[in-house]
């Protein structure tokens, strides 16, 4: 028995998109049809808001006249990309040569940082790093600025003109990092303070309180932390944790008294919904038990952990524990702005590891699996009636290689694993935030 299609509501319709639509409605790993593929499909947007998502047979001859109207036919739409951790000060200095982390973070990342003490300086990298997001695909970020507010100012602004969502904050450092760099506890508090007044919940934008990570705070400092999530609870918290074999030790010396690198931050009040951590490579299983009950969630970073040599993060033993995990950039650590690009690193890091990544895995990560590591999974993440139509338009065959490997695919996920080995920014053919189409590849 066929069901006949109910007629469209034309008060909400005023946007129209049709191609091939696939977007998870849960973890591909735990539950089976987690995934839905509607190969001609019509979505329907009010507002910026999904409406509907069927086939577009039933529905293509009912639009409403003036509705604006994208054919993406032949072109694979997918949810946009979310990374969950990146530092947009160092969009300049990414793929500098030959240092792991400490000494990396010596010579390059932190004389780069101290240009953004200037308002235009930052304006111009923040105004890059947005274009960069948008021509990758990506419409939400959890970004680290400098330590300086007017840098926090700039990424915020930049995502506001694009409307994109975005978490971000202000680094605190008060110790381990040079003079022109370094806050105080009270300053600190009182700068993060005003741009949680000036920011947080405005539009798109959320709030980090952001410690770039344990050794460059002091315990002074990591008190303002936990205080500042107490008085503003449902405010984000991002840093690192367990990147590299040196930080780790250097951590245990600094804080003698507890338990792991992991209990630092549980020993201030820094675990829990909204916080989250890159890298997590090297943790024990009583650390993964606190990060999964205390609901904080792991970046994972692949290019940047092959990039600095960091080590291989466990994607298995997160799964294990139930812990949420977004795919991240970590840019400019990471070599790549594309999320494609990235799901290559982390492929190969878990085949190094003797784990596998399948592509339906892959791709729920960079996407649904992302908003709920970010707690936006209500709002963002898939094409479910209400969410904020968020997506990108993707080519998957935009060279000769990719066309050839295409033609010798036969099931979807053949088609998906060959976009995300081979494919980068060149595969973005438009990316739209909340149905406004934000960007548009110059040939097409
Ligand atoms: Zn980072």
């Amino acid at each position: 028995m066929s069901v006949l299609p109910v007629p469209l509501d034309h008060d909400n319709c005023d946007t129209a998109i049709r191609g091939s639509f696939l977007h998870f409605l849960a973890d591909p790993d735990r539950e089976g049809d987690a995934c839905e593929y509607i190969d001609d499909g019509l979505m329907i947007l009010k507002q910026g808001r999904i409406q509907m998502l069927v086939p577009a047979r039933d529905w293509i001859d009912e639009l409403p006249d003036g509705s604006m109207f994208y054919d993406y036919r032949g072109r694979l739409v997918m949810p946009g990309f979310v990374d969950t951790h990146c530092h947009y000060p160092q969009t300049g200095m990414i793929a500098s040569y030959g240092l792991q982390l400490l000494d990396w973070l010596q010579q390059y990342t932190f004389p780069t940082e101290k240009k953004f003490a200037e308002r235009e300086y930052a304006d111009r990298i923040a105004a890059v790093f947005c274009e960069q997001m948008l021509l990758n695909g990506t419409t939400t970020s959890a970004v680290f600025a400098a330590v300086y507010p007017e840098s926090v100012d700039a990424i915020f602004e930049a995502a506001a003109t694009r409307n994109l969502c975005i978490v971000a904050g202000k680094v605190m450092m008060d110790r381990n990092a040079p003079a022109a760099l370094c806050d105080t506890p009270e300053s600190a508090y009182r700068d993060s303070s005003e741009l949680i007044r000036r920011w947080h919940l405005q539009g798109r934008a959320h709030y980090a309180v952001t410690p770039r990570f344990a050794p460059c705070s002091s315990p002074a400092q990591l008190e303002v932390c936990g205080q500042l999530l107490a008085e503003n609870p449902d405010l984000y918290l991002q840093s690192h944790v367990a990147e590299n074999r040196d930080e780790v030790d250097w951590v245990g010396q600094l804080f003698p008294q507890n338990r792991s690198y992991l209990d630092v931050y549980d020993s201030y009040g820094l675990l829990g919904p909204r916080a989250i951590y890159g890298h997590c490579i090297h943790l024990d299983e009583a650390d993964r038990e606190r990060l999964a009950s205390s609901g904080a969630a792991i970046a994972f970073c692949p290019s940047s952990n092959l990039f600095l040599g960091s080590g291989l993060f466990s994607l298995d033993a997160a799964s294990e524990h139930g812990i949420r995990v977004g795919m991240a950039t970590d840019v400019g650590a990471g070599s790549s702005f594309s999320l494609l690009r990235i799901l290559a690193a982390a492929y190969e890091v878990c085949q190094l590891g003797a784990q596998q990544m399948s592509p339906l895995k892959a791709f729920y990560l960079a996407t649904l699996g992302g908003a709920r590591a970010l707690y936006l999974d209500h709002r963002i993440g898939n094409f479910a009636v209400g969410k904020e139509a968020d997506f990108v338009v993707l080519d998957m065959a935009p060279t000769e290689l990719m066309q050839h490997r295409l033609e010798n695919t036969s099931t979807l996920e053949e088609r998906l694993f060959a976009l995300m080995m081979l494919g980068d920014d060149r595969c973005v053919q438009a990316t739209h935030v909340m149905g406004i189409r934000q960007y548009s590849r110059p040939d097409s």
